[in-house]
């Protein structure tokens, strides 16, 4: 399932669910371009979460992270959420908050990193001892 997320010259935004396959998101989304020629459109694959480029690490202090819906790299912001009552960090394009899964995979926000590195360390301190 994609959603494509249009950004109009005002800068107000519509998201818009299209239940294609990848090259007719693409095609539906050229033909829209092609009457509103002055909106931005993102294609947003909110079914198959990509993983980053190998190497990549979020920038925190820009608010750089890495989005797997639009699969690519994107600022996130502080946004009021309904659902939360609070405010949530997540991606300007497509509204995906940080608190999901594979965003804190991906962008090594999981609270648990410190003791997954932790453990991977003396495993290999174990290792090297044998
Ligand atoms: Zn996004």
């Amino acid at each position: 399932m994609f959603r494509v997320v249009i950004k109009r010259p005002d800068e107000s935004d519509k998201h818009v669910r299209v239940d294609k396959k990848s090259f007719d998101v693409l095609v539906w989304a050229r033909e829209y371009k092609s009457s509103h020629p002055s909106h931005k459109l993102f294609i947003v694959n909110v079914s198959h979460p990509k993983p980053p480029p190998l190497g990549f690490y979020p920038d925190r202090a820009k608010q750089l992270y890495w989005c797997p819906y639009c699969a690519h790299i994107r600022q996130f912001k502080r946004r009021w959420r309904k659902y939360t009552e609070r405010k949530v960090l997540g991606c300007i394009i497509c509204g995906a908050s940080a608190e999901l899964f594979f965003i804190q995979k991906y962008n090594q926000l999981f609270k648990s990193d410190g003791l997954v590195k932790e453990k991977e360390l003396r495993r290999r301190l174990r290792k090297d001892k044998e």
